[in-house]
């Protein structure tokens, strides 16, 4: 069981399979690639990288999977966020992009299940719900472009009239449901992750936090008590790094979102409530998300702090939205209730690219990065070949930097996203 050194009461935590402690880097080492962080971006890219041959280091501040991906939702659903901001600004190259990789990070996914034995409750079939009409005609939409491409089709469009046979609740106007979209166990997958990579020679270093980049032709990662000199460092610190704020400052900003899990409810009103399993989330800005764990919970997700402040009692924020789409859930306890930082970027693309000809970042997934993450390790896999063409594509996006994010950066997001919060309650 992994321990939540932040104290944090974390449902996948308590519920993780075993894994190794890693030792803590000691004295100066050599490798091809040092990567910083070990979530889904590092772990994903580490396994990218050592399957191509690369020796490859990792650092983790504190234990694989800590930061935001052995937390979240576990929802792998398919794009990237900020896609109307990338299509908007690249055009064809970009439209060209987003449909090769729409599915991609799915697909590392369930091999990398396969491949290496992975268990972590992995699920097809996902579903966005329409709270309003206007909501219901953007996913009709969506729906008549996807049949449009014809190939694989994989989407159900439902209405107000048959929802319930998917989704117990009476708040939603219909959905669209897709079949490739999947949910799991986000901590397993990440630790399985881990696994795999160091079954091909990739070396891990846990409560190695790295304090330092000393940029040169070998670029050296410096923690308090050692350093790894390297041809590529990858910086994978997502939310969670102060590292490079030179060149980084201002783009991202961090940002808390919570979760709870219920107790466990039972199979039979497990399947009550979600009869076919589904990892849900609304079409709000600010969305909910809910789905069933494998030991028949109710986990559920929705509010996220903008001024990235934690809140009190986050049981008692989230639990009356959970109770509001499911009234017949009113007896049921919440028994863990979590929170985490994720990455938001102002247009919603996320921040892929180099600092230096040697020093790559992957960070700002805006809430939607189980998938996207793993594309970024096969970015980044590439651009170690010298197949650069998908990071320089990144690269290409325009971004808004915010002049002294770290006083205001937070409250200007809060403010912002007010106003998405206001358009999701009037339905503007
Ligand atoms: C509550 C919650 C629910 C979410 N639900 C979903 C969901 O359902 N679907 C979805 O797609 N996305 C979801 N997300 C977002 C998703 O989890 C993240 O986008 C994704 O996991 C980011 O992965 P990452 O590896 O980049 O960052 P992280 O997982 O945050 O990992 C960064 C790691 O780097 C380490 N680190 C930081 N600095 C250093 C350093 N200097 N040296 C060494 N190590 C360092 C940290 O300790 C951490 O372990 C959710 C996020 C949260 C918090």
């Amino acid at each position: 069981m992994q321990p939540a050194p932040d104290k944090i009461d974390n449902y996948f935590a308590a519920t993780a399979a075993a894994s190794p402690r890693r030792p803590a880097l000691h004295g100066d080492i050599e490798t091809d690639v040092c990567i910083i962080g070990g979530g889904f971006s590092g772990v994903a890219s580490a396994l990218s990288l050592a399957e191509r041959g690369f020796d490859v280091v990792l650092l983790e501040g504190r234990r694989i999977g800590w930061g935001a991906s052995g937390r979240s939702g576990g929802q792998i659903l398919p794009g990237w966020s900020g896609e109307s901001a990338i299509r908007n600004q690249l055009g064809e190259r970009a439209s060209a992009f987003l449909e090769r990789t729409r599915y991609f990070g799915n697909e590392i996914i369930e091999t990398r299940i396969k491949k290496y034995a992975i268990d972590c409750d992995y699920e097809r079939g996902a579903a966005t719900l329409a709270l309003n009409e206007k909501q219901m005609a953007a996913l009709e939409a969506e729906y008549a472009s996807h049949a449009k491409t014809g190939a694989d089709f994989h989407f159900d469009l439902v209405d107000r009239a048959t929802i319930s046979n998917h989704v117990a609740s009476e708040i939603y106007c219909g959905g669209l449901i897709d079949r490739r979209g999947a949910h799991c166990h986000p901590l397993n997958l990440c630790l399985g992750e881990a696994r795999a990579a160091e079954s091909l020679g990739v070396r891990i270093f846990e409560e190695s936090l790295a304090v330092d980049i000393a940029h040169s032709d070998r670029p050296g990662v410096i923690t308090k008590d050692g350093r790894v000199n390297c041809r590529i460092a990858i910086l994978a610190g997502n939310a969670y790094h102060k590292l490079e704020q030179g060149k980084l400052g201002g783009y991202m900003l961090p940002a808390q979102t919570f979760q709870i899990a219920t107790e466990v409810i039972g199979e039979n009103r497990a399947r009550a409530i979600l009869p076919d399993n589904l990892a849900v989330c609304d079409a709000n800005w600010a969305l909910d998300y809910f789905r069933r764990s494998a030991d028949h919970r109710i986990l559920f997700g929705g509010l996220c702090t903008y001024s990235n402040r934690t809140v009190a009692n986050i049981e008692n924020e989230l639990t009356p939205r959970l109770l509001r789409i499911f009234p017949q859930l009113g007896d049921v306890k919440t028994e863990f209730a979590w929170g985490g930082a994720i990455g938001i970027v102002l247009n919603r693309a996320p921040l892929i690219g180099r600092i230096a000809d040697n020093v790559f970042y992957a960070q700002g997934y805006s809430g939607h990065g189980v998938n996207c993450s793993h594309i970024a390790g096969e970015i980044f896999a590439d651009a170690a070949q010298a197949r650069l063409d998908d990071i320089n594509l990144f690269e290409t996006i325009r971004h808004l930097r915010i002049p002294a994010a770290s006083a205001i950066g937070n409250p200007m997001l809060a403010l912002g996203m007010t106003w998405f919060r206001m358009r999701d309650a009037i339905d503007i």
